[in-house]
């Protein structure tokens, strides 16, 4: 050992205290040495200083080793303590170790070699404790912060899980909200619809030209609005669960043909050519033809209404595995990339300032998406700016009630390769299956 080491001898004995010094110096170790001569004075040495090492006699003249290695451990003094024994002390050994001892030595062994083996010993023993000790602190501290960080963890959960409940609610809220709206505003609105249509009918009256202009205006402005009022219905019913398919088997030719010629005006207004080509050799399906309809409105007034110049094909075919395809292909201004995975979702639209140009609710596509869910098919969308978009509805040709709706959307989507969206222009079969050759899901 290089280092100093500071010792202390309690012995009343002053022959012992020499005889131990003499052996520690003997054995080459370098000490500081300092003696007392009973409990007293080494209980008050020991709470003022700090040794290394302390050699005590156990005999000592105001009271033994044990009760002054009780007092030591009770007041927190921590110090490697060596009890040396004389002869009839065997048998206190074990308790002097229980109550605190770091080893003991029988004064009839005292040479330099044993003293400095059982320095060097305990004073190892005493530092691996104070190692053990201080990994112990820190190991409780870590254990106490995680306990912290748990409770704080579990806290959060808890409010997560309150934000969640009163989030459900509120939407919850806002769809009854907006059912029980839309349901009254349609009684007004069917009757101002009816009575401009009374007012209309040459048998009634006449009214003057200015007078029948204003009518009509009531009568579209009316129909617009009750259009938007169902949109909204529709939509709460269909987040409530409360929309159930009325599934019956119809030609769906005659249904995309009946809302193409339905349509075709607000194409014309636009000076839009509306080509539509149905291609089946069964056009029986079993499905609701009311939502059928729907989604083809939906997706024509959509291509009608984002296309300036150019053509809107519609088109219907068959596909394997007993499905069958609707098309819908404009050439519009068209969806950017980074915008398909959104349009999809209620109430959201590229252009989301009050002046867009082009007006709507933001709820067809998510109508779309929940009722082709709900029929077990797909949307494909491939679209590019500037250029057009083509929405592919496939459908099984048979839906099954009650499907179950899968939490995945219906919607997957791709960008159109320019040259694919154009070369079959006249040919909307040849078009769709040309660009349906890479559609990626969305989600
Ligand atoms: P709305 O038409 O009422 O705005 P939709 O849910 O039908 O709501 O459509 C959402 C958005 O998707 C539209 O606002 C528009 O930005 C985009 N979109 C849909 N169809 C087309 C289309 N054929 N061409 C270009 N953009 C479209």
């Amino acid at each position: 050992m290089e280092e100093t080491l500071k010792i202390l001898v309690v012995d009343d004995d002053e022959v012992d205290r020499i005889a131990i010094c003499s052996a520690l110096t003997k054995a080459g170790v370098q000490i500081e040495l300092s003696e007392v001569g009973n409990g007293n004075e080494a209980f008050s040495v020991l709470s003022i200083t700090t040794y290394d090492c302390v050699f005590l006699d156990y005999r000592l003249p105001d009271r033994d080793a044990l009760t002054l290695i009780q007092q030591l451990r009770s007041s927190e003094i921590k110090v490697p303590l060596v009890v040396l024994t004389g002869q009839g002390d065997e048998e206190i050994t074990l308790q002097l170790l229980e109550a605190g001892a770091t080893d003991y030595l029988s004064k009839s062994r005292i040479s330099p070699e044993t003293l400095s083996q059982v320095l060097r010993n305990v004073i190892r023993i005493y530092r691996a404790e104070i190692q053990a000790d201080l990994a112990n602190q820190q190991l409780r501290e870590t254990h106490e912060q995680l306990i912290f960080k748990n409770q704080e963890l579990e806290r959060q959960q808890q409010q997560i899980q309150l934000q969640n409940f009163k989030l459900l609610e509120a939407s919850r809220l806002k769809s009854l909200f907006l059912a029980t709206i839309s349901h009254e505003l349609r009684t007004p609105m069917n009757a101002i619809i009816g009575f401009s249509q009374i007012l209309l009918r040459p048998k009634f009256g006449q009214l003057t030209r200015q007078q029948a202009d204003m009518v009509e205006r009531i009568l579209n402005n009316g129909k617009h609005l009750l259009m938007l009022l169902n949109e909204v219905l529709d939509f709460s019913k269909l987040e409530g669960g409360g929309l159930d398919l009325k599934a019956e088997r119809f030609d769906i030719s005659k249904v995309i043909n009946l809302v193409v010629s339905e349509m075709r005006s607000l194409a014309d207004a636009k000076n839009l050519s509306l080509l539509v080509q149905t291609d089946l050799q069964n056009p029986l399906v079993f499905n609701d033809p009311v939502r059928v309809k729907q989604i083809l409105i939906n997706l024509l007034s959509n291509a009608i209404k984002f296309t300036e110049s150019g053509e809107i094909w519609v088109e219907v075919k068959e596909l394997p595995a007993n499905r069958v395809v609707i098309i819908v292909q404009d050439t519009g201004i068209g969806i950017a990339p980074r915008d398909f995975q959104h349009i999809f979702e209620a109430f959201r639209q590229v252009d989301q300032t009050i002046t867009r140009k082009y007006p709507g609710t933001g709820l067809g596509l998510a109508i779309i998406d929940s009722l082709v869910r709900m029929m077990g098919g797909k949307i494909f969308l491939e679209s590019k700016l500037g250029i057009g978009s083509r929405f592919k509805i496939e459908l099984p040709r048979q839906i099954t009630l009650p499907t179950v709706a899968a939490n995945a959307p219906a919607s997957q989507a791709s960008q159109l390769d320019n040259d694919d969206f154009f070369c079959p222009a006249k040919n909307p079969h040849q078009s769709s299956s040309q660009a349906s050759k890479a559609p990626y899901r969305i989600s």
